[in-house]
């Protein structure tokens, strides 16, 4: 008899949308988590259709008392610093999600944290996983370790790896595979009190345009913080210095409207810097185990996907989930569909990625070209995307970028597509 129903490594938003939902469902769920939470976590600019996976976990009106910096528009700044229209989601969408937020992720991901407690979780934080238990092939469990460095070991018939860009199984086996192009690092701090823009811009999303598609984000949070980043190729960054507080600075001048922002502020706390971009792992389920959010995908944030992309494949791979433990299958193959939907929805965030590091590429190109579209790219940036046919888009991004095939992996192994498995024999034939 397994210890729980479902086994949930990470307490980040993947983890705790699997784990409130699949709880909620009457199944018995342990989460465990490295970390103590609050902890620290990039990842604040929220893409307006978080809300409607926030809404099925029951948080939006607390996200609102919260009262997290609302952000109505992501905006484009060239490096003189002009200001390109914004894209203003009510223009596009007549619904209370046209309003997102930038959220500080200590506190939000303990809101959830907290929220999947409360809904019934089994949560063990300070607790590390450190390995997969198997049995005939497939996952039957987790070996992890105490804060005081005791082992134990828990089982269940399914394991949900959560664990972000630690990617537990991934690593594990040799699943990760690097997305070829987008292959960026990142350097990023915080800054208190840098300009604001007035009005509805105040909690915009700025991105601020760099030499060689490189780029800066620029988050306002609450209590006049800003979080400040670059994205950028490794050579450009490091091209004179690997020091990310000289870098940072020596960017700082290549664009006016950062350097007009950010001057008026200080910087504060630390630099910190991640490489090894964009990823997909080679399989999106193994039998016994399903990958969600980073620990499955990782894209370019340029587009704040990443938290929407969490939120959304947590609640896909509950559904799934629910399903396969109710017929007692949860092997792989219970999660062909999760797999190819949610590939489906990346692949769609990943044109729109590579169109924006294409040189030939920009917004207002694509819009005069084809106005009809404007509705179909702003459904993208708000991450409507899900069951949306987006071929006509992607053709005429395909006129002013080097837009890539659909990446092949990611599905549920081959030998387990049931469009594959072996044929059912007709009574006169013979099973070698
Ligand atoms: C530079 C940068 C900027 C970004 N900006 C944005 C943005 O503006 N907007 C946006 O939406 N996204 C952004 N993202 C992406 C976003 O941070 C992630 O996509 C999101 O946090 C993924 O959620 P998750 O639950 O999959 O993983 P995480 O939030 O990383 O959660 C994983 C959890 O698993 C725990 N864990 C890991 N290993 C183990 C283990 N072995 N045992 C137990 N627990 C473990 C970790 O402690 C962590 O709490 C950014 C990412 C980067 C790198």
């Amino acid at each position: 008899m397994p210890d729980y129903d479902a086994i949930i490594i990470g307490g980040g938003p993947a983890g705790t949308t699997c784990a409130t939902l699949l709880a909620e469902k009457g199944h018995r769920v342990l989460l465990l988590e490295k970390d103590k939470f609050p902890r620290y976590h990039v990842g604040e600019s929220l893409m307006p259709f978080c809300w409607f996976t926030l809404e099925r976990l029951g948080v939006v009106d607390l996200m609102a008392d919260i009262g997290y910096t609302k952000k109505h528009s992501v905006q484009f700044a060239t490096q003189d610093g002009r200001i390109s229209a914004p894209f203003y989601f009510f223009e596009h969408l007549d619904h209370p999600a046209a309003t997102t937020w930038q959220v500080e992720r200590a506190e939000f991901d303990l809101m959830l944290l907290d929220n999947a407690r409360s809904k019934g979780v089994e949560i063990r934080e300070n607790t590390t996983a450190l390995d997969f238990l198997k049995q005939d092939g497939r996952i039957t469990g987790v070996r992890a370790r105490t804060e005081d460095d005791k082992p134990f070991e828990v089982t269940a018939p399914i394991t949900l790896d959560c664990t972000g860009r630690d990617a537990l199984f991934q690593r594990k086996n040799g699943w990760r595979k690097r997305d070829p192009k987008l292959n960026k690092i990142s350097i990023w701090t915080l800054y208190q009190d840098a300009m604001r823009d007035p009005g509805l811009d105040e909690g915009a999303t700025t991105i601020a345009y760099l030499d060689g598609r490189g780029w800066f984000w620029n988050i306002p949070l609450r209590n006049g913080i800003v979080s400040s980043g670059i994205v950028a190729e490794r050579d450009y960054l490091y091209r004179d210095t690997r020091d990310p507080a000289e870098i940072f600075a020596r960017e700082i001048e290549n664009n006016s409207w950062v350097k007009e922002h950010l001057s008026q502020g200080h910087q504060f706390g630390e630099y910190w810097v991640t490489g090894e971009y964009s990823y997909r792992a080679e399989h999106c389920a193994d039998d016994g185990l399903v990958l969600v959010g980073d620990a499955f995908s990782f894209l370019d944030p340029v587009f704040s996907s990443g938290v929407f992309l969490a939120l959304k494949s947590g609640e896909m791979a509950a559904d799934a989930t629910h399903a396969a433990l109710l017929s007692g299958d949860t092997s792989a193959t219970a999660f062909a569909s999760y797999g190819e939907n949610l590939c489906g929805i990346i692949e769609v965030m990943r044109q729109l990625v590579y169109a924006f590091y294409d040189e030939n590429f920009s917004f207002g190109k694509l819009i005069r070209a084809h106005p009809h579209l404007r509705a179909k790219l702003t459904d993208c940036l708000i991450g409507n995307i899900e069951g949306q046919d987006f071929s006509d888009l992607s053709a005429a991004l395909k006129e002013f970028a080097d837009i890539p095939a659909p990446l092949e992996h990611g599905r549920v192994p081959s030998r387990l597509q049931p469009d594959e498995s072996p044929v059912t024999p007709c009574s006169n034939e013979t099973i070698s």
